[in-house]
């Protein structure tokens, strides 16, 4: 494959940041990487691994002459890292984030990007519960769907730039308005979390009054929960913080429903749970079929 980018700057190095570093390496897509984390340990293991071609002490030093600058911080960190990286872009440069709430990211981020520079706002929906440096890896992003939300001036040649990179690391590339985003999201993937991080919370509790069975007998319903309550607390808790209208909305209607079980529990209503399970085993059908996960009994893969 050939090169998209000359110099690439990856700001935050854990599992997007990462991948990205390792999947542009294997596909020869940039010349060269540089990246920045904001501790001192996390600059050292990206060094000590090889994860980049340079580690910088600083955002401001990691982006100076950068073509490509990738955001690839917790969603409330964005505002302050854009700040500080503002006056040190390139002309021309193309800015993205891969933040998993695009609306108020691109509120935190675009008002300190110079006009000289191309933001194109997106999200991979890829990810594991793991997180930091030594967790990318170079297929992270195959065959998953990479959301590009670009602005209404966003440049049409930095955003095929972009898409050409993202083809390259093996993703699909599609275009989304940001405040649809945010609410597909919450469906598909935000109040899943909180719904995995409550029943953990539930099990938590009920283990103190079990003595441990519900670890040590968990079965795979559980242990699958447990698998999306295991992913970054940070990251989590900025995702909620910044796409809450959305999540609220789906919540809401997750009570209801939950609600409509609940009493059909009550009434014996075997029907309407029969009926109801039906209906939800021919989605898990569809995102087989549409290659978005194996039939394998795990889930929940990434924010
Ligand atoms: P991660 O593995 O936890 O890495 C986060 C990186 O951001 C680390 O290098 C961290 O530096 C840095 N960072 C944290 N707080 C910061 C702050 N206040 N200021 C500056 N840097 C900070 O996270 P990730 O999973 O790669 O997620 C990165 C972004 O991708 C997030 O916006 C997330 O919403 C999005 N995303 C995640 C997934 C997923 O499944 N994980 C999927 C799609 C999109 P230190 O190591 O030095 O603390």
């Amino acid at each position: 494959m050939s090169v998209i980018f000359d110099r690439v700057a990856l700001i935050g190095l854990g599992l997007i940041a990462g991948s990205m570093a390792h999947a542009m390496r294997d596909n020869g897509l940039a010349r060269h990487v540089a990246g920045y984390a904001r501790s001192a340990e996390t600059r050292a293991v990206a060094a000590d691994i090889g994860l980049c071609d340079s580690v910088h002490d600083s955002a401001a030093d990691a982006v100076k002459g950068a073509d490509l600058v990738v955001l690839a911080v917790p969603v409330g960190a964005m505002a302050a890292v854009a700040a500080e990286i503002g006056p040190h872009l390139k002309p021309g440069a193309v800015v993205t984030d891969v933040g998993s709430v695009k609306q108020a990211v691109i509120e935190a981020v675009a008002p300190h990007l110079p006009d000289s520079v191309h933001f194109v706002p997106g999200h991979p929906l890829a990810g594991t519960e793991q997180s930091g440096p030594r967790s990318g890896f170079a297929t992270l992003f195959v065959n998953r769907w990479w959301l590009l939300t670009p602005l209404p001036d966003t440049d049409a040649a930095a955003k095929q730039r972009l898409t050409d990179l993202i083809l390259g690391m093996g993703a699909q590339v599609e275009d989304m308005d940001p405040i649809h985003h945010d609410l597909v999201l919450a469906v598909t993937s935000h109040t899943p979390h909180l719904i995995a991080y409550t029943m953990v919370g539930v099990a938590d509790h009920l283990r103190r009054v079990t003595d441990e069975e519900v670890i040590k007998y968990s079965a795979a319903g559980f242990r699958d929960f447990t698998r999306i309550a295991a992913s970054d607390p940070t990251m989590w808790r900025d995702v909620f913080l910044h796409n809450k209208e959305a999540t609220l909305d789906i919540l809401g209607r997750f009570t209801e429903e939950l609600f409509v079980l609940q009493r059909a529990i009550r009434m014996g209503d075997g029907q309407l749970l029969h009926d109801y399970f039906t209906r939800t085993r021919a989605i898990r059908r569809g995102i087989i079929e549409a290659g978005q996960d194996t039939a394998a009994p795990d889930f929940g893969r990434g924010g």
